[in-house]
């Protein structure tokens, strides 16, 4: 018997009511004929479905009211429910979705500005203290507050000079009050909620661009042992409606505007290589020009090695853009913390991308999850640029976001600049990616189990 990923996995029970959220223009085509009407109409729907994001058939004014009211009866318009919500004080926020047979996934929504030259986080400002004027006596000499001394008394002054006070007989200096650090205005971001602050969304009208981090499958056939979703195992793969619907959930749910450009990254729930017949159909969905019009560059599959998936992928004309969760420059510790390994070495996993036909400009991202005292070393940095540079790629650090019972750890920052400095010098592109949405459990698959659980998401899990 082989790998569980080597088997497809279970697919989802059909519903017992139609479900027209998320279907692609044939099926909605089908639809519309099985209700006696032109195939046409499904054009409309489809429009209505993607480009408006409606969710209600009364907002499908382009039909007929009667086909509306039919089309109420008897076809639902539901897709993922999301029954979870938690913001996250990086201004991301993870959402859990409810599926139609209950069963539950997650995705993530990840708000950006840009800031001068560059795309950052949009994560809201912590509240900083502020140094008040200076006291009476002090001034502000370079980066410091020193005294100033005080004026000396003039023969024939009556008054004591600012700063002087009498004691006794004679004339001495009153010492000046120490500045004062004192709170101010909450910074944007920030409201104050009670007696303390805490985050706001962003601002949905000032963002330049939205990463939605989707899931693939309900658990995981991949069994990576640093991954709360590897311990759930695979328990079906998503419909390409399901995936769609993530999408439209979350923009809806946010207010998206249809102008902000929005990046689509696979590295929720599951291996997306071992459901890619339904990935693909959902990338067409998702892709269409009438619809959402998602280009297909902003979306990223991220494989944990299936080379068997890489391959099929690579047939086709037009795909989502490749990243490999690589975390590991041996076969002895990749198998270690990936079986995936013990099918397809580092070896076979490098030719296999060394094959996959990318387009101009294209290249492969490597998401490197550095884990304390096991790949983190300057040797596994000097494999790692070995590796990267076999096929045109840029590389991804991603210092690991510890959940309780993963016994991993973060190396410590001078360990994560050590080897990013490593990786540029030996040519490579390289981003430090912090996981987003740590304080509200940001591993895959953490928030769902926490939920199953009846935990808050950032308690212990055995
Ligand atoms: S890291 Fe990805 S591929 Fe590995 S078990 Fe988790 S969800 Fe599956």
């Amino acid at each position: 018997m082989g790998a569980a990923w080597d088997r497809p996995a279970p697919e989802a029970t059909p519903l017992a009511r139609p479900d027209a959220a998320g279907l692609d223009l044939p099926a909605l085509r089908r639809l519309m004929e099985s209700l006696g009407e032109p195939a046409w109409r499904g054009g409309q729907l489809f429009e209505g479905l993607y480009r408006q994001r409606w969710t209600a058939w009364e907002r499908f004014t382009v039909l007929p009211k009667p086909l509306r009211a039919r089309l109420a009866e008897s076809v639902d318009l539901r897709g993922p429910e999301i029954v979870q919500s938690q913001p996250s004080e990086d201004g991301a926020t993870k959402h859990v979705f409810q599926l139609a047979d209950g069963k539950q996934i997650e995705g993530v929504f990840m708000p950006y500005v840009v800031r001068g030259s560059g795309l950052r986080p949009t994560p809201p400002e912590p509240p900083r203290p502020v140094q008040a004027e200076p006291a009476p006596g002090f001034a502000v000499r370079g980066a410091g507050l020193r005294p100033t001394p005080p004026e000396p008394p003039r023969p024939g002054q009556a008054e004591p000079a600012p700063g002087f006070a009498v004691r006794g007989s004679g004339l001495g200096p009153t010492p000046p009050e120490p500045p004062r650090p004192v709170q101010a205005e909450p910074a944007p971001g920030f409201a104050v909620r009670g007696a303390g602050l805490r985050p706001t969304p962003p601002d949905i009208n000032t963002l330049d661009r939205v990463t939605l981090c989707l899931s693939s499958q309900v658990g995981c056939a991949m069994g990576c042992t640093f991954c709360a979703t590897g311990q759930m195992g695979i328990l079906r793969n998503l419909t390409a409606a399901e995936i769609v619907g993530q999408v439209v959930a979350m923009l809806n749910h946010h207010g998206h505007p249809a102008d902000v450009p929005v990046n689509l990254v696979f590295m929720g729930m599951g291996e997306p290589l071992h459901n890619l017949d339904h990935l693909m159909a959902a990338f067409a969905i998702l892709t269409d020009p009438k619809g959402l019009a998602i280009p297909p560059r902003r979306i990223t599959v991220s494989t944990s090695g299936l080379v068997s998936g890489i391959e099929r992928l690579g047939t086709y004309p037009k795909r989502p853009r490749l990243a490999l969760s690589l975390n590991a420059t041996t076969d002895e510790h990749r198998s270690r913390i990936m079986p995936v390994n013990r099918v397809w070495n580092l070896e076979a996993l490098a030719e296999a991308l060394g094959r996959f036909p990318l387009q101009s400009g294209e290249r492969i991202t490597l998401e490197y999850v550095l884990l304390k005292g096991l790949t983190d070393s300057l040797e596994d940095g000097r494999r790692l640029a070995a590796f990267a540079r076999r096929f045109p790629s840029k590389v991804n650090l991603i210092p690991f976001n510890p959940h309780a019972g993963s016994g991993f750890e973060p190396p410590d920052e001078a360990r994560i600049g050590a080897l990013c400095r490593q990786l540029v010098e030996a040519g490579l592109t390289v981003s430090v990616r912090r996981s987003r949405g740590q304080d509200v459990g940001g591993a895959c698959g953490q928030l769902v189990r926490s939920l199953r659980r009846g935990l808050p998401a950032t308690e212990g899990e055995d």
